[in-house]
C-alpha cells in the first residue's frame, strides 16, 4: 500500500449511507433465450436515475447463454457490459466489432441508434458479468454512436488496505476511471475485499446509488447484503458517501452512483426517450432501416 498516497487521498466517510432496500429482481430470459437476472427493473428507473437497467447473468450451463442476443436495435441510452466470465463477440451497425472477455468492458453509447449482436464465442463453460443501462440526456440522445472496448489491464485501479478498486467510470481515491460522463457523474466500481477488509466511498447525498455483491457477504453500514441482490442505498441528506465491510470469506461487488437526470423516461423495450412522441418515432425510424 502506497501510504503517501493513501493518506493524501483518505476519504473520511463519517455519515454512511444506510441500506434503503434490498431486491432480488427478476429472473427472466431475454435475446434468444439467455437467462439472467434483472436486478434494475423498469419500476426502479425514477428512483435509480440515471440508471435504467441492471441485469446479472451467470451459469456455468450452456443452454442458458448459447444463443446470444442476435440483432437487436437500441436507441437514446448507452450499455456498459462488464464480463467476468466467458467470452462474447459484439459487432453493431457502425462498424464496430470486439471480443470482451473476463475483467473487460464494452461501452456502447447507441445514441440515435445502432443495431448489434452480443453472441457467445464458446460452448461451454461458465458465462457471467453485467450489463448496466446508462441514461443520456435529452439533448445526447441522437448523438452519433460511440463504442469501446476497454481491455481488462486498462481499467484503472486504485488499491487500499485489503482492498482493489476497479475504477470503470467516475473516480475515486484520487484514480480517474476509464470513462467520465460529465452529465451524471456516473461512477461504476469494482471491488474486490479480502475477508474483513472495508472500503468508504465519498458522494453527493444527492446522487442516486446501489451495491450489488457477487461473491461473499458485504456489511453496508452495518446490514448485512447477501450475493445477487440489488442494494439501493439512501439519499439520507445528512449522508456523506458509502461505507463497506466485506464478511469472513471476502467480497466482490459492484458500486454504482450517478447524479439524476430528472428528465422524463419513456421506454418501450430499446428505446428509451423523453417523450411517447419520440418512442413512435424510433420505431418507425427502426422499421424504415433508419436506425443503421
Ligand atoms: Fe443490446
Amino acid at each position: 500500500m502506497d501510504t503517501a498516497a493513501s493518506t493524501t487521498t483518505r476519504p473520511a466517510v463519517t455519515a454512511p449511507r444506510p441500506v434503503e432496500r434490498l431486491l432480488r429482481g427478476q429472473d427472466t430470459r431475454d435475446g434468444a433465450g439467455v437467462r439472467l437476472t434483472r436486478l434494475l427493473t423498469q419500476d426502479l428507473q425514477r428512483r435509480l436515475d440515471p440508471f435504467l437497467m441492471l441485469d446479472l447473468f451467470g451459469t456455468d450451463n450452456p443452454g442458458d447463454y448459447i444463443g446470444g442476443f442476435p440483432d437487436h436495435p437500441h436507441r437514446g441510452f448507452e450499455t456498459v457490459t462488464y464480463m467476468l466470465q466467458g467470452r462474447m463477440r459484439h459487432r453493431d451497425s457502425a462498424g464496430h466489432e470486439g471480443l470482451l472477455v473476463p475483467g473487460g468492458v464494452q461501452w456502447m453509447t447507441a445514441g440515435r441508434g445502432v443495431i448489434h449482436s452480443e453472441m457467445p464465442e464458446q460452448q461451454d463453460g461458465a458465462m457471467e458479468g453485467f450489463q448496466l443501462w446508462l441514461n443520456l440526456p435529452a439533448r445526447d440522445k441522437l448523438r452519433a454512436p460511440w463504442y469501446r472496448d476497454i481491455a481488462s489491464a486498462e481499467i484503472p485501479e486504485w488499491q487500499g488496505a485489503g482492498v482493489v478498486a476497479r475504477v470503470i467510470a467516475g473516480a475515486s481515491h484520487g484514480v480517474a476511471g476509464a470513462v467520465q460522463r460529465v452529465d451524471t457523474d456516473a461512477m461504476f466500481l469494482d471491488l474486490h475485499l479480502a475477508p474483513g477488509a472495508g472500503f468508504e466511498q465519498p458522494l453527493p447525498a444527492t446522487h442516486n446509488a446501489f451495491v450489488v455483491v457477487y461473491r461473499g457477504t458485504l456489511g453496508v453500514a452495518g446490514s448485512a447484503v447477501p450475493a445477487r441482490q440489488l442494494a439501493i442505498l439512501a439519499n439520507t441528506p445528512a449522508s456523506d458517501g458509502v461505507a463497506l465491510q466485506a464478511g469472513p470469506q471476502g467480497a466482490r461487488a459492484i458500486l454504482v452512483a450517478g447524479r439524476p437526470l430528472k428528465e422524463p423516461i419513456a421506454q418501450y423495450g430499446p428505446f428509451v426517450m423523453n417523450t411517447q412522441q419520440e418512442i413512435l418515432q424510433a420505431v418507425d425510424d427502426f422499421r424504415a432501416g433508419r436506425l443503421a
